[in-house]
């Protein structure tokens, strides 16, 4: 592994951790959305890519995490395979397609 690898493998973790403690304190939104902040900040830094679990759960203008019942609305939508997670916070919603 070069020092570029191990860069961005450190990067990787580091997005993991701050993702995972803003959905630990996903009842205090302000707090939530400025470990989202970090979060990009070094993925943008790195150049590193989100994973799909983690980058489909971010709300696209806000920078809130999803967490359905908390910071967002679940709407199944089978006519046409996906679900509709309504951010609660900026009403705005994105489709995630399960099909
Ligand atoms: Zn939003």
């Amino acid at each position: 592994m070069n020092a570029k690898d191990r860069r961005k493998a450190i990067a990787e973790r580091r997005i993991r951790e701050l993702y995972r403690l803003a959905l630990m304190h996903i009842h205090d939104k302000e707090l939530s959305r400025y470990y989202i902040s970090l979060m990009l900040g070094i993925r943008n830094h790195y150049k590193v890519k989100l994973s799909k679990e983690i980058k489909s759960y971010i709300c696209k203008y806000c920078k809130l995490p999803l967490y359905p019942g908390v910071t967002a609305s679940v709407r199944l939508v089978s006519s046409h395979g996906y679900l509709a997670y309504r951010c609660l916070s900026c009403n705005r919603e994105r489709h995630i397609f399960y099909k």
